[in-house]
């Protein structure tokens, strides 16, 4: 199994969803309650509907090659089978014309030569047609699929073309003779040769009948049936012709000539039933019904009556009171209802072949038609599927799944009015509802954050207020306590600050405020705090500092508010205004806060004392 890991775990995965954990020496499908682990993950649904699609179409396209091969088999069954009809009735009608070809020779055997100029041209004129038959039943083995069956049909076919020359031969070389020297067994000897020559054709057109019923059951009665009256018209013939020596000659049938004609005749009563039965029990159209009719009428009434009558007087004296040719001129007329039968029944094989080829076209057609419809609204009904259903619910979870993550996926909503575009709507709405806490929660952030900035500057300088202040200050205090580094506080009050109020207006005054935040600003070192912690009073923190440097950034401060003009409007000349600054150092005061401002605030106070717009040291505890 180690060889195949990858595609067993492929199987596993596409048959039970479950992924199978590779462990130790080879992959393992082990769940915990059968010793077999397989980490549940089922197959989804796209991925399951796509299986089944697939698992449909093939099995819709094979039924469908299914039914269209049975089909077609059947129609191609029926198509031979009608064609092979049609060879029969032209074999038939070569039989036929063989058959009839022994009547003028007969004529021509049984007449001198004198007198049997008009039989001649009749026999002729037999033989022509004879020909014409084979030729045209000839044509029909050029169709003939199977190249061997082809080849044999052509070779019998040849066979008999030599063998029906040998007869006519014979018979031509008797006639030529004056009657009285032909003798009768020569004569029946040219008769036998011309028999013999139908008998050849027997096997061919029993063939061929029997492929007709085996491919076509249904016209399998009619198709025998005119082979039987095939045989029919044949065996009346041959009774016919048995008659010839003896009429030619107007002498009693011989004992072997009655024999033969008894045992012809009981053969003709055979054949009689046959067909009867056949055409009772096929239950043939009216057109097949009516030459049977006939037939009875004819030949088993008028003909077998002649056939009486000859065979009374080939009995007794020979006087038959015909030529031969006579009583074919009456004989052979009756025969044609046989032939009307067989072509009936062929007729109606031959209809019952193409009705039944129709019908299979048709069949096949509604059964494609059917099968293809049904395919195609399987295909649809997949493809609704797909677009209504699985591909909006994969969105559906997509945009889910994104939800869960704080992330928002676009998702389109069909106006479809069904319940998954109502479940899309949902989500929509859910989108909607996340999109808009999400722009509360990001307004109420820069909310707090404003108030926050809000909370800890003064508005009118931007500076940090008092409570700002006391936050950096103890901070930095507790890291200077931490690394031992000293600070510097300064306060600052603007000196006489109410005149400015007073003199130039609030305005004036806020104007003053902003300079000094300015100048503070611009004084300061990274890591100093300034603040405005009252009115008009200012704090510096300086970090890193001891008192000398403070000293100095307090009076360069001061120095800078007394040198720097303030703009107060058009009209007014500058403000200038000086501070007073109360200074501390923690090296000398320590490092609490409120001991600080106290300390500064007392030194401040002093420079006001001191007459202001001075610095002035804490005094040593
Ligand atoms: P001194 O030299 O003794 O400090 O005199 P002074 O006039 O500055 O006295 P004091 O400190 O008592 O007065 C402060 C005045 O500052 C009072 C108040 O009207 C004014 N003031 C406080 N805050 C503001 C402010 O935000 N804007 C303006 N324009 N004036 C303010
Ligand atoms: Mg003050
Ligand atoms: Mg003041």
């Amino acid at each position: 199994m180690r060889e195949n890991d990858g595609l067993y775990r492929i199987l596993v995965r596409m048959f039970t969803g479950a992924r199978v954990v590779a462990r130790g020496r080879g992959a393992v499908p082990v769940n915990r309650s059968s010793k077999m682990i397989f980490k549940r993950r089922s197959v989804s649904l796209a991925g399951w509907f796509w299986l089944i699609s697939a698992a449909l179409s093939i099995m819709a396209l094979l039924v469908l090659l299914r039914l269209s091969f049975v089909d077609w088999r059947e129609v191609r069954r029926t198509e031979v089978a009608v064609a092979m009809i049609k060879q029969l009735r032209l074999g038939l009608a070569a039989v036929e014309m063989t058959s009839r070809e022994r009547g003028p020779a007969n004529g021509v055997l049984g007449a001198d030569a004198q007198s049997s100029e008009a039989l001649r041209e009749a026999l002729a004129q037999a033989r022509e047609r004879t020909d014409q038959a084979f030729a045209a039943y000839a044509k029909g083995f050029d169709f003939i699929p199977d190249p061997a069956r082809r080849q044999a049909a052509k070779q019998q076919m040849a066979n008999f073309q030599v063998a029906l020359r040998q007869a006519r031969g014979r018979v031509d070389a008797l006639s030529a003779l004056p009657l009285s020297q032909r003798e009768a067994a020569d004569i029946k000897g040219a008769v036998d040769g011309m028999v013999a020559l139908v008998r050849m054709l027997r096997p061919v057109i029993m063939v061929l009948t029997d492929r007709i019923q085996q491919n076509l059951p249904a016209v399998s009665a009619t198709a025998v049936g005119a082979l039987l009256a095939s045989e029919l018209r044949e065996t009346t013939g041959q009774l016919g012709s048995l008659f010839t020596p003896a009429l030619s000659h107007q002498t009693p049938l011989s004992e072997d000539e009655r024999m033969a004609i008894a045992h012809m005749r009981g053969r003709i009563e055979q054949l009689r039933t046959l067909l009867s039965a056949r055409v009772q029990i096929g239950g043939v159209q009216p057109a097949a019904a009516r030459a049977h009719e006939r037939l009875e009428h004819d030949y088993f009434g008028r003909a077998e009556g002649l056939i009486q009558q000859m065979l009374q007087a080939g009995r007794t004296d020979g006087h038959y009171g015909l030529s031969p040719a006579e009583f074919a001129a009456r004989y052979v007329p009756d025969m044609g209802a046989i032939v009307d039968v067989r072509n009936a029944l062929l007729d109606e094989s031959l209809a019952r072949g193409q009705a039944l080829r129709s019908e299979q076209y048709r069949t096949m057609a509604v059964m494609l038609t059917m099968t293809g419809l049904n395919i195609a609204l399987i295909a649809w009904g997949l493809i609704l599927l797909h677009r209504r259903v699985i591909r909006p619910l994969t969105h559906a979870a997509q945009a889910l799944d994104a939800m869960k993550h704080d992330r928002c996926m676009e998702l389109r909503v069909p106006n479809t009015g069904d319940e998954i575009s109502a479940v899309l709507d949902g989500i929509a709405a859910l989108q909607a509802q996340q999109r808009q806490r999400a722009d509360l929660e990001a307004e109420r952030d820069k909310l707090i954050e404003r108030l926050r900035v809000q909370s800890s500057t003064d508005f009118l300088t931007a500076l940090p207020n008092r409570r700002a202040f006391f936050e950096a200050a103890e901070a930095e205090i507790a890291r200077a306590r931490r690394h031992g580094f000293g600070l510097v506080l300064l306060l600052l009050d603007v000196d006489h600050f109410k005149r400015i109020n007073d003199g130039l207006g609030h305005g004036a005054g806020d104007l003053a405020l902003v300079s000094i935040s300015t100048v503070l600003r611009q004084s300061m070192r990274q890591g100093d705090i300034a603040a405005r912690i009252g009115g008009e009073e200012f704090v510096v923190l300086l970090s890193h500092c001891e008192r000398e440097d403070g000293l100095r950034f307090a009076e360069r401060l001061r120095h800078t508010v007394a040198t720097t003009p303030v703009e107060v409007g058009a009209g007014h000349p500058p403000l200038r205004m000086t501070v007073s600054i109360g200074l501390v150092d923690t090296a000398s005061q320590g490092l609490e806060l409120d001991a600080l401002m106290k300390q500064a605030d007392r030194a401040m106070y002093r420079a006001k004392a001191g007459g202001r717009d001075r610095i002035e040291l804490a005094e040593t505890a």
